[in-house]
């Protein structure tokens, strides 16, 4: 679950890490009293929505920049144009995010900006703090072009983040003086203890600054939290944001199941994540589109997969589907009798090709065939991939 730099900015105020001074609006009546809240001649207006990449965003009627700097008497104004309005980035895709909120913060005179993260590190199951001289900018694009101005520290989970690990890292970025290195000590203690507690899959703070008069302080703040820990975090679980998720996949979570929509035209209906990747894969091959990631679960009943028709056809790119189910734990009869009553129950229309395979297979297959449903049935991934590519193909030319 991803969260509002606003409310992650909050987070970090709890946690002891330095922050400009701001205040969030969420509706134009609120901006004149935001603003006169903050100090200073110049207001950073700042889009929220949960993607990077605002400042160098564009709007859908054309307005240039999702974080601007501004005259504190142009900021409600400059604000207004961005509420309501949908901004893209190189983060958001095409489509762009609906402005919902708009935080407006001091400005900083910067000297210098930095990278810092802290996230999940599989390979090596240890929680990594990377830290990079180059803020502000793609992490990636430091990591592949300039890999000297980053440094990786690993953090055993169970020791937790030592002092020399501290001093290290503050030393790579420079903050080797007295008075930076207590500073920069309590943001990354408070950071790390931030990832820690609340369960986050990544804190990433870019830039990180260091101000003229010598203050160290996130000037952005992106948090994301392990959604199988959630349970036990309420406190984070209510700054769900409701407008920023696809309410398809919201509606998913709902029963159980694991749906990710994507920008293609053939459904799919698959259990287990594993096999849910290679039907996606293969649907590329043959040369088609996959308009989602379905993955109904081990033990789907008829419910899950009525309720997952449901959510496929809700996405009105979708142009037919294709069912690919191991009955493993689950038997193929019970498979096909779900599908059988889900399609009469959803009254589908589009072209339906159906893979079954494992125990009973023959039943369902005998199922399927007596039921009367107009379907196609396939005796192989591929033969079931290239089926429903071919219909789809000839059905939209
Ligand atoms: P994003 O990463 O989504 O573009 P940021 O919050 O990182 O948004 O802001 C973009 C840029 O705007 C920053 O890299 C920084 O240069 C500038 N900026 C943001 N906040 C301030 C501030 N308080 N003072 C001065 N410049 C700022
Ligand atoms: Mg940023």
């Amino acid at each position: 679950m991803n969260i509002h730099e606003y409310q992650a900015k909050e987070l970090f105020k709890e946690f002891g890490v330095a922050i400009p001074a701001g205040c969030v609006a969420k509706s134009a009546n609120e901006f004149d009293a935001a603003v006169a809240s903050l100090g200073g001649d110049v207001i950073v207006v700042k889009s929220q929505i949960h993607a990077g990449g605002r400042g160098k965003g564009v709007f859908a009627d054309g307005f240039q920049g999702g974080v601007k700097l501004v005259k504190r008497d142009e900021a409600p104004s400059i604000a207004a144009k961005m509420l309501g309005n949908t901004l893209i980035t190189k983060q958001t895709g095409p489509a762009g995010k609906t402005v919902g909120a708009i935080l407006f913060t001091e400005a900083n005179d910067i000297q210098k900006e930095y990278y810092l993260s802290i996230l999940m590190d599989r390979a090596s199951g240890k929680v990594a703090i990377v830290a990079s001289l180059a803020g502000g900018m793609d992490i990636e694009k430091v990591a592949e072009e300039t890999p000297d101005q980053i440094l990786t520290m690993l953090i055993d989970p169970d020791i937790g983040l030592q002092s020399f690990q501290v001093r290290k890292l503050g030393f790579f970025l420079g903050f080797g003086a007295k008075e930076l290195m207590k500073q920069w000590t309590s943001i990354i203690k408070g950071l790390y203890r931030l990832f820690w507690e609340k369960d986050c899959s990544m804190v990433e703070v870019n830039p990180l600054i260091l101000t003229v008069s010598g203050k160290i302080m996130a000037l952005d703040a992106k948090v994301s939290f392990d959604d199988n820990a959630l349970f036990r975090h309420p406190e984070i679980e209510a700054l769900r944001d409701l407008h920023e998720e696809d309410p398809k996949e919201t509606e998913a979570g709902k029963y159980g199941l694991n749906y990710i929509a994507l920008d293609g035209n053939i459904a799919c209906m698959v259990n287990g994540a594993g096999l849910a990747m290679s039907t996606m894969d293969i649907i590329k091959f043959f040369g088609g589109n996959p308009a989602n990631f379905l993955d109904v679960g081990g033990g789907a009943n008829e419910e899950a997969i009525t309720q997952a028709f449901n959510i496929l056809l809700k996405d009105k790119n979708v142009k037919g589907i294709l069912v690919n189910i191991f009955g493993g734990i689950m038997r193929c009869d019970v498979i096909a009798a779900g599908v059988i009553a889900a399609v009469k129950n959803v009254g589908l229309t589009l072209p339906l090709v159906v893979r079954l395979e494992g125990t009973n297979v023959e039943k369902g297959r005998q199922m399927l065939a007596d039921s009367g449903i107009k379907l196609t049935t396939a005796d192989s991934l591929a033969d079931a991939a290239e089926k429903i590519v071919k219909i789809v193909a000839a059905e939209n030319k």
